[in-house]
């Protein structure tokens, strides 16, 4: 018997589903399965060619050391660049981190925060890590639910109804995994009138799909919004989603001085610094040629429309059309209660996703992994044959149901 134990803090936290879910598709394919995963959050496109070349180049120059803690100068310079362009707002070399992944900067951000007593708004459906980077460092995720009716967006009243004087965070993510919903301007300028009147609450915005948006325009962000919150607003975003960059494990951290430097500290005695090879691949991303996130944007698009109108078609399915990201979030209350041909009785999220994965062989994600009952979620960063196909066998399975 093993003598390690685990952390009590480390116990209580949940694996991510998301990952769970991918590793269950891995061991049906290896029994020999054949299963149409649609649980992947990540492109299925490759890294464009012209950023792969600047990892190249910077192996062959020698950038294969230890950089500075909060990344190099270029990256840096393109960060501030690119959050100059979106938000209209400048940012100095010390108010910006680089790290392995926004996922890590988050982390590091909730580590440098939260402590015993510490209360962090989580609007839920919500990005299924929030919650567990804020219990694994003392602190309580409120969890706020943000019905369908309101677009599974954080209203104005909710946040004020949820803050108290423990409040330090509150977490938007928009576009949203898993709803791909977004904030329209008047929306953030309601949330910031709650945030001027609440001087102890911080936004941690979460851009990670900025780019990835189904809109004519650009999606609204909350710093353009009220630049005066800028010391309390983290904005994180990364490569991994935009260039096709998962793999590379590069994010960013950008916002107040003190909080920056906090973070550095955190990565100085954890990781030192993220793959110096992956901050001049994504120097490159940020400056280089755009046109692969017109191009996969346009595939993306293509497919939504796809995935939503064959799943819009199915009885007892309610797929809500997403703003960006390349998740669709189907409502399956309809389902719920129906019993399967060997008399099963569907009772909940869950028991659809089994159902699914059973007798369809079609892999998804329970919405209860959100925080959200009776929906689940479909990555459409796929092919649009394996949607269709995904789609018509989900189509059968559902008409079996009695
Ligand atoms: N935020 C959200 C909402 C995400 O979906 C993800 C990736 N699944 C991340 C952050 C983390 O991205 P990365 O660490 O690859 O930059």
């Amino acid at each position: 018997m093993s003598t390690f134990v685990p952390a009590a803090r480390v116990d209580q936290m949940r694996e991510s589903p998301s990952v769970a879910a991918a590793q269950r598709v891995r061991e049906l394919r290896a029994s020999g399965r054949e299963i149409l995963d649609l649980t992947v959050g990540e492109p299925d496109f490759d890294t464009p060619d012209h950023i792969k070349a600047a990892a190249v180049v910077a192996m062959d120059s020698g950038l294969t050391k230890y950089t500075p803690v909060n990344g190099i100068p270029a990256l840096r310079e393109a960060i501030s660049k690119r959050m100059l362009d979106r938000t209209g707002v400048e940012f100095a070399d010390n108010e910006i981190t680089v790290g392995g992944g926004a996922k890590q900067v988050i982390f590091l951000a909730l580590m440098a925060t939260v402590e015993e007593g510490t209360e962090v708004i989580v609007p839920a459906p919500y990005w299924v890590s929030y919650p567990d980077m804020v219990t694994v460092h003392g602190g309580t995720p409120v969890v706020v639910d943000c019905p369908e009716s309101d677009r599974f967006l954080l209203t104005a009243e909710k946040l004020a109804a949820a803050i108290t004087p423990a409040t330090k965070w509150v977490i938007l993510n928009a576009p949203s995994n898993p709803t791909g919903a977004v904030y329209s301007e008047r929306e953030l300028a309601e949330l910031a009138t709650v945030l001027d009147r609440n001087p102890h609450v911080n936004v941690l915005c979460d851009e990670i799909y900025d780019e990835i948006v189904f809109t004519d325009a650009p999606v609204p962000n909350l710093l353009s919004t009220a630049p005066h919150l800028r010391d309390r607003i983290l904005v994180t975003n990364g490569v991994s989603k935009a260039y096709a960059m998962t793999g590379w494990r590069l994010g960013y951290g950008v916002g107040n001085k003190g909080l920056i430097a906090a973070i550095n500290k955190l990565q100085s005695q954890s990781s030192s610094c993220p793959s110096s090879i992956s901050q001049a691949a994504a120097a490159e991303a940020l400056t280089g040629d755009q046109s692969f996130v017109t191009t996969s944007v346009a595939s993306y698009r293509a497919r939504r429309d796809v995935i939503f109108e064959l799943f819009s078609r199915i009885d007892g399915l309610e797929p809500v059309l997403p703003q960006g990201a390349f998740y669709l979030f189907v409502g399956c209350s309809g389902l719920v209660g129906k019993r399967t041909p060997d008399g099963t009785l569907l009772e909940n999220d869950q028991d659809v996703v089994l159902f699914l994965l059973d007798h369809a062989s079609v892999a998804t994600i329970q919405g209860s992994a959100y925080g959200a009952q009776s929906y689940f979620r479909v990555s459409f960063a796929t092919s649009e044959d394996v949607l269709r196909n995904a789609a018509a066998a989900v189509e059968k399975a559902v008409a079996s149901l009695s």
